[in-house]
């Protein structure tokens, strides 16, 4: 999940609820402020098709419940959220992990939209990591589908309104704090944790090399006045030791940038997370050597941490509870 294109997503919209209203005689005013109320999830443009006995195909998929067209084409799926949960569990967590790390991710996958639907926007949910990966029955599983039947209605809640429910693969050893991975205001429940449980993930300690002159192509505005790269360090790390500025430093002088903006502009991909241990100068190849911990934002529940707790025993209460502290998980 990235909240910044979640809400670029958002705003990038070309239709109105009330639009969508009239192509299907949708009433937003149904919502999805309880969890037996429809989802609307935006699947985009492709071909589509009922099927016989109820739900349809998208692009070959089989997908469950209705669909509206958009005025711009574009397909939305309605269905309930306990069944975009059977695919979702599944999609954001590995099947064959244990029932109480499922079930845990069941509750911060319900709790996840919930939070964030709005009858005032067009749809819900985008099925991709935007979000949360949703590709239909083809995702379900018997586990999946069972870890949400468990959950039923759980959600996380905090001062009366449904908590913010992040999660991410591995923290590396600390959970990150909301304000530190996407700034504003510091969210009680969201400030970190050291998390004991997560060794067991192939990304709890990685080591990269990175190629300087990708790093100069996506900062190239910033180091202009500078002159060509010669190294990068980590000039100011936060409470959980995720790099919180990054030093791009040049032949004649440092330009400085967010952690954050870092990773999301050489790729998430190319740098698993922001805890980085060690950073070093330049090859004469011009590749910097980085060695850090953990997948992801690392805000919220750990899911590998999740899966060592369950494996110890832990119920999904537990789980939510040591992520989440003073959350309370209540059925909605
Ligand atoms: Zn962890």
């Amino acid at each position: 999940m990235r909240r910044a294109t979640f809400i670029a997503a958002t705003a990038a919209l070309a239709y109105t609820a009330a639009a969508a209203r009239a192509q299907d005689e949708y009433d937003p005013a149904m919502g999805t402020t309880a969890t037996t109320q429809r989802l609307r999830v935006l699947l985009g443009a492709g071909p589509v098709a009922p099927l016989p006995g109820g739900g349809f195909t998208f692009r070959g998929r089989a997908y469950r419940g209705r669909y509206y067209r958009a005025p711009n084409g574009e397909i939305v799926n309605l269905l309930s959220l306990e069944e975009y949960l059977y695919s979702v569990v599944s999609r954001e967590m590995p099947p064959s992990w244990p029932a109480a790390a499922l079930a845990a991710q069941a509750i911060c996958a319900r709790s996840y939209v919930l939070q964030r639907s709005s009858p005032r926007r067009a749809y819900d949910v985008v099925p991709s990591e935007l979000d949360q990966v949703y590709d239909g029955t083809r995702g379900e599983t018997a586990s999946s589908r069972a870890a949400v039947d468990a959950t039923g209605g759980m959600v996380l809640r905090y001062g009366g309104g449904f908590a913010q429910a992040e999660y991410s693969s591995c923290c590396g050893g600390h959970t990150e704090a909301s304000s530190d991975a996407w700034g504003g205001t510091p969210i009680p429940y969201l400030e970190g944790v050291v998390c004991p449980y997560c060794t067991a993930s192939p990304n709890y300690r990685w080591k990269r090399r990175i190629a300087l002159p990708q790093v100069e192509a996506s900062f190239a505005a910033e180091i202009a006045p500078y002159g060509a790269m010669t190294a990068l360090a980590v000039s100011e790390a936060d409470a959980s030791g995720r790099a919180k500025m990054i030093e791009l430093r040049c032949e004649r002088g440092s330009a400085f940038v967010r952690g954050m903006d870092f990773r999301l502009r050489i790729g998430a991909r190319v740098l698993p997370s922001l805890l980085i241990s060690q950073i070093g100068n330049a090859s004469q190849a011009g590749r910097v050597r980085i060695a850090g911990g953990g997948l992801g934002h690392g805000v919220g529940l750990c899911q590998w941490g999740a899966r060592g707790m369950a494996l110890e025993g832990a119920t999904p209460e537990a789980i939510i509870a040591f992520y989440f502290p003073g959350v309370t998980v209540t059925h909605d």
